[in-house]
């Protein structure tokens, strides 16, 4: 039997890679010429079950009031006529119970800790070079009050059986020599000693390597432009013909909702666009060796081997994904603040993403209404920490096993 995967961004390529290892046949379409060119392009690098928190909490309808009124640099709203956004954001508003970000969160961290035991033991099967490291994560507070609410609030993620430690400044620094001389910006720290980091791409593409040695086909330039069904899936329009399959699973990141929309689904995903800039570093600096987030600017950083990448920002915007140099100050402001000597920031790479979000934070993935169409999609700030934790979920579900793991909240069915 063959499946059809629509996406080769991280998501699509994982799903490939499980179900050709289980010896199925497999067929990736994308409109890019390779894979991992849209939202897995240059993400922040973390594998983080240690930021499971669910974007919709008690707070979050305050920042979202402050940042119309007073504008502001890690969450943007630009309002348009987008009838979807308003529909979202209202979703979202729905979510923003202290019960529902409980729920949510637990959810999140709980597939977050399948995804990384289901990465690790890729990783020991496969030997991939993504410029990993396990070397945990850091969560920078900078007033005792955040840091104080970030303690308590961390037993939803402690409870699900993550390790968590606080941390004071010098111990940070000890973790961190990097942060030696931006200690004093800084309340204390969480640290998660189990978090990861690695470049999402060059994993990506690592894995392809693997797909095309187990005998995937990627037919890459190839738009798909419909999908035909009455009970059951029966083909895919695409601007090269038409395909078909016995079964087919959604992985088009962002644009899921647009294509699923031909099957009468509405799925409740909304594009929110984030940034990145990778700088290069040499041998005379001196760039952080753990991967974090400095939680009062929500900027995260991760080293790579020579490269140190810095993200922020939340903007509703649509599918837009341009941008322009002023898109990027605050974020390398905040950086050379934490790490002056860290890294090259005069030749930066610029780049901006789509994040698949949900407004209740959790993916879609699983079955459908169509017994032969399965869904992987939804991953929003956390494609990569689930990227193979979903695939291999999906991969069960195509081929008819029970995923082992409770997928209460997750799934459309
Ligand atoms: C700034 C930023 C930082 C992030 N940081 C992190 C992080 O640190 N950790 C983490 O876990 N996650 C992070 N994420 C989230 C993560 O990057 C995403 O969740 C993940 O990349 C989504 O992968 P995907 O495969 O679903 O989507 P994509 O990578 O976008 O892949 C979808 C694919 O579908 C194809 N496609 C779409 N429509 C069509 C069509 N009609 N025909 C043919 N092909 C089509 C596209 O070409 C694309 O290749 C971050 C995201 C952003 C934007």
């Amino acid at each position: 039997m063959t499946t059809v995967i629509l996406g080769s961004g991280i998501i699509g390529t994982t799903t490939a890679y499980y179900l050709a290892k289980a010896g199925e046949k497999v067929i990736v379409l994308d409109r890019q010429s390779d894979v991992a060119l849209e939202t897995s392009f240059a993400n922040a690098g973390l594998i983080a079950p240690g930021h499971s928190y669910t974007w919709a909490s008690p707070e979050a309808p305050w920042i979202l009031l402050k940042s119309l009124v007073h504008g502001g640099q890690s969450l943007r709203l630009k309002l348009g006529t987008d009838w979807r956004m308003y529909a979202w954001c209202w979703e979202f508003l729905k979510n923003c119970t202290t019960e529902k970000a409980l729920l949510n969160t637990g959810r999140k961290v709980r597939l977050a800790m399948y995804s990384q035991v289901q990465l690790n033991a890729l990783m020991q099967a496969e030997q991939l070079d993504f410029q990993g490291a396990s070397k945990g994560l850091l969560y920078l507070h900078r007033d005792r009050a955040a840091l104080d609410r970030a303690v308590a609030a961390m037993t939803v993620l402690t409870d699900a059986g993550l390790e968590l430690n606080v941390l004071h400044p010098q111990q940070i620094v000890q973790m961190e020599p990097a942060l030696r001389s931006s200690a004093d910006q800084l309340a204390g720290a969480l640290y998660c000693p189990t978090d990861q980091t690695g470049d999402a791409r060059l994993f990506t593409q690592a894995l392809y390597e693997r797909c095309i040695a187990l005998g995937v086909e990627f037919r890459f330039n190839t738009k798909v432009l419909r999908i035909r069904a009455g009970d059951v899936v029966e083909a895919i329009e695409t601007s090269d013909g038409t395909v078909v399959a016995e079964r087919y699973v959604l992985a088009f990141g962002s644009y899921s909702p647009i294509t699923a929309r031909d099957l009468g689904y509405q799925l409740p995903i909304y594009p929110v666009k984030g940034y990145s800039a990778t700088f290069p570093t040499h041998a005379d600096h001196i760039p952080p060796t753990v991967g974090g987030v400095d939680e009062q600017n929500l900027i995260a950083w991760a080293p790579f081997e020579g490269r140190l990448r810095v993200t922020a920002t939340a903007e509703f915007a649509g599918y837009d994904t341009t941008h322009s140099p002023g898109d990027f100050e605050h974020m390398i402001g905040a950086a050379r603040r934490l790490f002056p000597q860290g890294a090259d920031y005069s030749k930066p790479s610029f780049w901006a993403g789509l994040r698949p979000m949900t407004p209740n934070g959790t993916p879609l993935i699983g079955p459908t209404r169509h017994r032969n169409f399965f869904l992987n999609v939804g991953h929003g700030h956390l494609g990569w920490t689930w990227a193979c934790g979903t695939a291999k979920i999906v991969s069960d579900f195509v081929q008819g096993r029970a995923p082992d793991i409770d997928l209460a909240g997750l799934t459309m069915m």
